[in-house]
């Protein structure tokens, strides 16, 4: 009776379904399962996490990775380089989306998305540049 009460009752891995025996209160059937699937729960923790964030974070994300892409092609640490407001619009940037803002004067108001600054030039033109100090 009791052993027919047992297999009704039998306990199966979280992870791969197969039947566990030994202690009621087992879960997996090894530490791979395990492992498993717990790299798995995160995973679709971290992805429900990005689905939330608000839509200002996504943006200076994209900001960020726009500017960073520049810094990889061109900018040398403290290079500054000049590109026409449509190509960095173009690409998806937001410029009013900003980390940190550095006013060095009259018409030198500098923006930074982390480590990467830029500035309007112009009505055309934005002057970008890199600044490890803005990033801290
Ligand atoms: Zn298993």
């Amino acid at each position: 009776m009791n052993n027919n009460q047992a297999i009704t009752d039998k306990q199966t891995c979280s992870e791969c379904g197969k039947e566990l025996f030994g202690r009621t209160d087992k879960r997996f059937c090894n530490d791979t399962c395990r492992n498993s699937f717990n790299r798995k729960l995160r995973a679709e923790e971290k992805a429900r996490d990005n689905e939330n964030i608000p839509a200002i974070f996504k943006q200076i994300r994209t900001n960020y990775e726009i500017l960073k892409q520049y810094h990889l092609e061109k900018l040398n640490e403290g290079a500054t380089i000049h590109i026409t407001k449509q190509e960095l619009l173009g690409k998806g940037f937001e410029p009013k989306f900003c980390t940190s803002a550095l006013n060095k004067g009259f018409n030198e108001l500098w923006l930074f998305c982390f480590e990467f600054g830029y500035k309007k030039e112009g009505e055309r033109h934005f002057e970008l540049c890199f600044d490890p100090i803005q990033a801290k």
